[in-house]
């Protein structure tokens, strides 16, 4: 198993080097892993002027996965546009072509108070929603600000989607659902939208390869609805780009607790980039305040979709759940009056349960 390992800025650093305490518990027990850090982001910018070096894009190419921290800083907010670490990672995606991304919202019973959601409804949440990553509006040509006939200014974008790209996602939304309660919800907006109707139409074609899964389909405003009247009614959501960059952060935030949710990004040929979903939070960097439980998620993820260990991916999930039931809480996810652990306090004591168990 071929790892790179991209830190990146802020809190990236201080939390990837607790998920590497994990990787070493394994390594410990045998497990065949070859790690190699790479720069990327504001760090690779200070180091060598590019946030994607190319040394750091092969690196990543050669790989079975890509476990990567957060970019991004408020000191690199003037640069050039081509310079700026989100560059980077926009690159990375495009290069290792990473059109499935997934987002699992999930609840931990010890930490359903920290939504801005009564417990009773979020409780026992646990949703993923899988969303198109590299079409859509987002990409769509043509694009641009122009002037039209009336001399008046007119910005514009193009939604496109080609059969394929829908055929392909929907088929890890569809495999996705298999391995949970093969539950899938598509989201699309075919009551105005063309590029959707066809989107509806390709995800129902796909369905016939799943009869053991259940199709439904949502438009995405009464999907923005659900989602917050009744989240638990969801099992896999798959969706465009757009619609999947609102709904997910919607979901994230059900759980209210930014610092543990992970991500995968992945591509056909399943190798995967592996991140939380947070940023590089410069307010805290460098003060062991980060929780670094949305990196070692994001292994746990990385074990089970890149590099076919669910075993391992369960125990790193399960030993999480065990520190947040022993009452381990760093300041993000505090009650008032709860005691707060640093950064590595807390992946010490993921590591520790690891090595019990
Ligand atoms: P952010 O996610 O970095 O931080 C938002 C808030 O959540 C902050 O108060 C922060 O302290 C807190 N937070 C985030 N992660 C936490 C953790 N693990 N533990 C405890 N608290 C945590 O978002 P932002 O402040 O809007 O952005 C900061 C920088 O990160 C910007 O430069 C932005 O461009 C970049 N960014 C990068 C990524 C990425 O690397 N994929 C994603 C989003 C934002």
């Amino acid at each position: 198993m071929k790892i790179a390992v991209l830190a990146g800025d802020g809190i990236g650093p201080e939390i990837v080097a607790e998920a590497l305490k994990v990787l070493s518990v394994f390594q410990r027990e045998g497990v065949d892993m070859e790690l190699e850090s790479a720069l990327v982001g504001g760090a690779a910018v200070d180091a060598v002027g590019d946030p994607l070096p190319a040394t750091t894009l092969h690196q990543c190419e050669v790989a079975d996965a890509v476990l990567f921290g957060a970019i991004g800083g408020p000191q690199y907010d003037t640069l050039p546009r081509h310079q700026r670490p989100e560059r980077g990672l926009l690159r990375l995606r495009k290069a290792l072509d990473l059109f499935a991304n997934l987002r699992p919202a999930q609840v931990f019973p010890e930490l359903a108070a920290a939504s801005t959601l009564r417990p009773e409804v979020v409780s026992g949440l646990d949703i993923l929603i899988i969303r198109e990553l590299t079409g859509d509006i987002y990409f769509g040509e043509p694009r641009g600000i122009r002037t039209n006939a009336a001399g008046e200014r007119e910005g514009f974008n193009t939604m496109v989607y080609a059969e394929s790209e829908i055929r392909r996602v929907a088929h890890w939304g569809f495999q996705a659902a298999q391995r949970r309660q093969k539950r899938l919800c598509s989201v699309d907006k075919m009551n105005v939208l063309e590029s959707t109707q066809l989107w509806r139409d390709v995800v129902t074609e796909v369905a016939v390869e799943y009869p053991d899964v259940v199709l439904s389909h949502m438009l995405v405003d009464n999907a923005a609805m659900q989602l917050v009247r009744n989240p638990r009614q969801f099992d896999v959501i798959v969706t465009g780009n757009i619609f999947g960059d609102i709904l997910s952060d919607e979901a994230s935030m059900l759980t209210g607790s930014i610092g543990m949710l992970p991500s995968a990004s992945l591509n056909a040929r399943g190798q995967g980039l592996y991140e939380p979903i947070h940023g590089s939070a410069p307010d805290i960097a460098g003060q062991g305040k980060a929780n670094p439980l949305a990196q070692i998620l994001s292994v746990a993820m990385m074990f089970r979709y890149s590099l076919e260990r669910p075993d391992l991916a369960d125990r790193i999930e399960a030993a999480v759940r065990q520190v947040l039931a022993q009452g381990l809480r760093t300041a993000d996810i505090a009650q008032a009056g709860e005691a707060v652990v640093s950064t590595s306090v807390m992946g010490d004591a993921v590591v520790a349960v690891l090595q019990r168990g």
